[in-house]
């Protein structure tokens, strides 16, 4: 991991990542613009995540709800938008909708129901994508292909929640062609739920892709991209801190 990403300028970084986004979407045949960079933080200083703010990064990433809430908070008043995109806790719904305009990880009923009941407290709405387990790894957070269709079902009944799509964390592995099925995996469920889902077109959006993959994830039609490392640096901590499941890097999709 630590020689994977260059040491550059938060902000050159930054622009390296936004070229090979274009590049990318220009490659398969899609205008420039059509991917939105979540640009992920977690363990990165406040004062690291001002240098890619002035750069003109508008949207933020975080995945754990503590560090989210601090780190907004450090960074008040800065014109930038929280997305969350880690496992939630139902308990934790309260501090998470305190900076996240957000949520990708939107993984179970009980935790639309939690969000529901705080969202018309606060008398607003929130942006959610339904977070899909397209690796079929039972420690990934995420519902399972075929549990998809019940869940929009059901999202219906919840006023404040606006689904606009789907996330998906691919395996962990270096074999490309497991890591695309992830992504064309979640590609087709989005497929069929803009066809067949009661909420129909506003499920358009694919989050999918990291730093060490999304170019294949926008070749596979990404529409956001979460990346983090590629721009400040290999983290200090192993990526089985952040998610379950993350050290079984070689079985199949
Ligand atoms: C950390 C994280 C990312 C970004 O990973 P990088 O390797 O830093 O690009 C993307 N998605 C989720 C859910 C994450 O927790």
């Amino acid at each position: 991991m630590t020689d994977r990403y260059q040491h550059g300028s938060v902000a050159a970084n930054l622009e390296t990542v936004r070229k090979r986004i274009r590049d990318a979407a220009l490659r398969s045949g899609r205008a420039a613009d059509t991917v939105r960079l979540v640009l992920v933080t977690k363990t990165v200083a406040a004062e690291r995540v001002r240098e890619a703010i002035a750069a003109g990064q508008e949207i933020l990433g975080e995945n754990k709800v503590q560090e989210g809430r601090r780190k907004a908070e450090a960074l008040a008043g800065e014109p930038v938008r929280w997305s969350m995109i880690g496992h939630l806790q139902s308990n934790k719904v309260k501090d998470v909708l305190r900076f996240a305009d957000e949520v990708q990880s939107l993984d179970r009923l009980s935790l639309a129901t939690a969000l529901e009941k705080r969202l018309q407290h606060l008398g607003r709405g929130l942006d959610v994508l339904v977070q899909v387990n397209t690796s079929n790894e039972a420690s990934k957070y995420g519902l399972a292909e075929g549990e998809v269709a019940q869940f929009l079902r059901e999202l219906t009944a919840f006023d404040s929640l606006r689904p606009r799509g789907f996330m998906t964390l691919a395996r962990f592995t270096a074999d490309t062609d497991e890591v695309r099925r992830c992504f064309r995996l979640l590609r087709s469920i989005r497929d069929r739920a803009l066809q067949e889902a009661p909420q129909g077109d506003a499920l358009a959006e694919l989050s999918m892709g990291m730093s060490g993959d999304f170019e294949t994830a926008i070749e596979e039609g990404a529409t956001v991209v979460r990346v983090g490392q590629a721009v400040f640096g290999a983290r200090p901590l192993p990526d089985s801190y952040y998610w379950p499941g993350a050290v079984k890097k070689e079985a199949a999709c």
